[in-house]
C-alpha cells in the first residue's frame, strides 16, 4: 500500500506518518516524488486498514498496490528514475552506450579498447575483473587487479566504470572501485547477494537470469530496493530457450513490458544474448527502436585474442558504426511520449 501526502505536507506530518506506519510493525519507505511525498506501506502480511492512514493530517490519499513488487513497480512511482552517474544520466530518453571487452585481460588492452570506444562516443566503460564461468578451468578474471585497471581507464579518459560483483567476500572492495556495480544473470537470485546490494552506495545494473520470468527479475529488484538503495538498473540480456541459432534468444519485448510495469531504467545487453558478432548490430538496432535505455556491448580491439567472449565481441570499427546507427534511431523517436 502507498500513502501519498499532499503537495504541501510539511516535515512533520510525514514523519508522523511513518510512526503510525511504523506503530503498526509494517516498514514504512519514503519516496520523495517530483511534487509530493508518498510513502510505501512494506512488511505487510494481508490487507492494510487504509482508514487509519487515511485520516491524518497531510495524507492525499491511499492507493492499493496490486503487484507483489513495490517499491520496483509503476504504481508506486509514476515518473521514471533516472540514475546519474558521473556525468551520464541513464533513464531520461537518451541511449546510454556502454562498451569494453568481456573481462580485463591487460592494462594495455583495457586502455586501448577504452580509446576506441570512447572515440566511437561510448559513455562508460565496461570489464569484468571477477568473471564467472563455466569451466573452472577459464580464465576466471584478473580479481583486484583488474579493478585496479578500470581505475586507471576512469582516471584515463574520464569514462565511468562498470563491473560485476560475484560474492559477498569481494564485494565491499568491488563497491569501492565500481561506478556501477552489476549483478549477472547466474546471481540474479542470490538473496544474500542482492540484499547486500541494497546497503551498496553505487547503483547497481541488475541483469536477468537467464530462465527468470519478468517478475522473478522485478521481485529481485525489490529486494535492492527494499534494502535501502533506490539506484537499480536492469539489464535484459537473452533468456534459454530451444534455439541453436544464437547462445540466448534476446527478449525484446521485455523492454515495453518493464517500461509498463516499473520506473527503473532498462538496458540491453545485445552480445550475451547473441553471443555470435554477426547478430550484434541488428539486435543493438531493435533495442534503440523498442525503447530500452542504454545498450551495454562487448568490444575487443583483438577479439581473435580474447581470454573471454571474443566470438561474440565487435571490432571497434564497428563499435563506431554501431553508434552512428544507435543515434540516428534514437533521434527518431526523442519526444514520443509513449515511447
Ligand atoms: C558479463 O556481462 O560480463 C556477463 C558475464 O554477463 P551475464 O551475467 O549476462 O552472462
Ligand atoms: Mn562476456
Amino acid at each position: 500500500m502507498l500513502v501519498v501526502m499532499e503537495k504541501d505536507a510539511t516535515k512533520e506530518q510525514i514523519d508522523s506518518v511513518i510512526t503510525a506506519i511504523e506503530n503498526r510493525g509494517y516498514t514504512a519507505r519514503p519516496i520523495p516524488g517530483g511534487d509530493r511525498t508518498a510513502i510505501g506501506v512494506l512488511r505487510n502480511k494481508g490487507a492494510v486498514d487504509a482508514s487509519v492512514f487515511l485520516g491524518l493530517p497531510g495524507v492525499k490519499d491511499v492507493v492499493p498496490v496490486t503487484k507483489a513488487y513495490k517499491l520496483v513497480s509503476r504504481e508506486v512511482q509514476k515518473e521514471d528514475t533516472v540514475i546519474r552517474v558521473g556525468d551520464v544520466l541513464i533513464g531520461n530518453g537518451h541511449m546510454v552506450m556502454i562498451a569494453g571487452p568481456c573481462a580485463i585481460e591487460s592494462e594495455t588492452q583495457a586502455l586501448t579498447i577504452a580509446g576506441h570506444v570512447k572515440k566511437a562516443g561510448a559513455h562508460m566503460f565496461r570489464g569484468g575483473a571477477f568473471k564467472p564461468r563455466t569451466s573452472p578451468y577459464s580464465f576466471q578474471g584478473l580479481g583486484e587487479e583488474g579493478l585496479k585497471i578500470l581505475a586507471k581507464v576512469r582516471q584515463e579518459t574520464g569514462l565511468p566504470v562498470i563491473t560485476e560483483v560475484m560474492d559477498m567476500e569481494t564485494f565491499d572492495l568491488v563497491e569501492e572501485y565500481a561506478d556501477i556495480i552489476q549483478i549477472g544473470t547466474r546471481n540474479m537470485q542470490n538473496f544474500s547477494l542482492l540484499r547486500r546490494a541494497g546497503k551498496a552506495r553505487k547503483p547497481v545494473c541488475l541483469k536477468r537470469g537467464m530462465a527468470a520470468t519478468i517478475d522473478e527479475w522485478l521481485m529481485a529488484a525489490e529486494y535492492i530496493m527494499e534494502g535501502g538503495n533506490s539506484e537499480v538498473i536492469l539489464c535484459e540480456r537473452g533468456v534459454r530457450t530451444f534455439v541453436n541459432h544464437s547462445r540466448n534468444t534476446l527478449d525484446i519485448s521485455a523492454v515495453p513490458v518493464v517500461r509498463k510495469e516499473s520506473h527503473l531504467p532498462i538496458i540491453i545487453d545485445p552480445s550475451h544474448a547473441a553471443g555470435r558478432r554477426d547478430q550484434v548490430i541488428p539486435l543493438s538496432r531493435a533495442s534503440t527502436a523498442v525503447g530500452a535505455h542504454g545498450l551495454m556491448v562487448e568490444v575487443h580491439h583483438e577479439p581473435d585474442k580474447a581470454m573471454s567472449d571474443g566470438a561474440q565481441s565487435l571490432y571497434p570499427e564497428q563499435f563506431a558504426g554501431l553508434c552512428v546507427q544507435v543515434r540516428a534511431i534514437s533521434d527518431l523517436f526523442k519526444g514520443d511520449e509513449g515511447f
